[in-house]
């Protein structure tokens, strides 16, 4: 059976890698069909696609795109387009815009409350000066000591009703799915367990993206645990949505799961892969 992970970052958003070295320790795990999908970014897709290939794995374009739906932030992880296309490159610089002054807000914030010098602190760990990412405050909060991991950053830090944490509206779903498809490619909802849906909540968004073309749903990701496979299965099937699985790996020691280390999809599923020719 193929070994597919289609949800991972590199330095070029908030992941610790350089792309070729996502790409090599992607295949030193055993990984055939690889995308690298950092966060409104596809400037990493270059060095991606040439490691992948002289190392013999199948590369796919990726990007994870950031969404606002409902005053709540979703992601939306595109594949398979063409990253030449004027209208998706366009739409992702405007969705990165707001992110150093974001930055700003989030260490003024930070400052308040005992964390001096976060904006700077955060830049170290930043490999792309675009992208400024709540990861990239959570390394150095644990940098700091003040936390232990990235873990517990993320219950005391940087989430609604915490210092450091900055509402940002970002792409519509309908623009996000429409770059997409405008590229040639696919949309793919990432993570669905992640966002607190109940069943009613789920139904009006997936039958919004459905409506806009999104043709597809993570149902094993680094972001769900073995019930949310199962869940995420059945959802995928109900609404006829592809399934995708990525491991959604960030950082070595920092990710929940390794590249291409997750189970395989459940058979009950069609993998987006499933018409893919390799
Ligand atoms: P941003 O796009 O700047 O809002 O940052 C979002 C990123 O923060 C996500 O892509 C994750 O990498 C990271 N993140 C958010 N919540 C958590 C969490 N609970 N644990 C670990 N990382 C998280
Ligand atoms: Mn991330
Ligand atoms: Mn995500
Ligand atoms: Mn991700």
């Amino acid at each position: 059976m193929l070994n597919v992970d289609l949800h991972c970052h590199s330095n070029v958003s908030d992941g610790a890698l350089r792309p070729a070295e996502v790409a090599a320790r992607a295949r030193a795990n055993g990984v055939d069909v690889w995308a690298l999908t950092d966060h409104d970014e596809i400037d990493g897709i270059r060095e991606a696609r040439e490691t992948a290939r002289a190392l013999g794995m199948r590369h796919v374009t990726g990007v994870e795109i950031s969404v606002t739906w409902a005053a709540q932030t979703i992601h939306i992880v595109g594949l398979q387009f063409d990253e030449s296309n004027r209208d998706l490159q366009q739409g992702l610089i405007n969705t990165r815009s707001g992110r150093e002054r974001r930055a700003h807000e989030m260490a003024a914030q930070l400052a308040e409350a005992g964390i001096p010098d976060a904006f700077e602190g955060a830049l170290k760990h930043v490999g792309n000066p675009d992208l400024i990412s709540r990861t990239h405050f959570a390394r150095y909060i644990v940098e700091l000591g003040v936390c232990k991991d990235i873990s517990e950053v993320f219950r005391n830090f940087l989430v609604e009703g915490r210092p450091g944490f900055v509402p940002h509206r970002w792409a519509t779903l309908k623009d996000a799915v429409s770059w997409i498809r405008g590229a040639g490619g696919i949309a793919v909802v990432a993570h669905p367990g992640r966002y607190g849906f109940d069943d009613v909540a789920l139904d009006a968004f997936l039958a919004e993206f459905k409506r806009y073309g999104g043709v597809g749903i993570e149902v094993v990701t680094g972001s769900h645990t073995v019930d949310e496979y199962a869940r995420f299965a059945v959802v995928a099937r109900n609404y006829g949505l592809l399934a995708s699985r990525g491991s959604d790996f960030h950082a070595p020691g920092e990710s929940h799961t390794e590249l291409g280390a997750l189970p395989p999809l459940p058979p009950s599923v069609v993998p987006v892969w499933h018409d893919w020719r390799m």
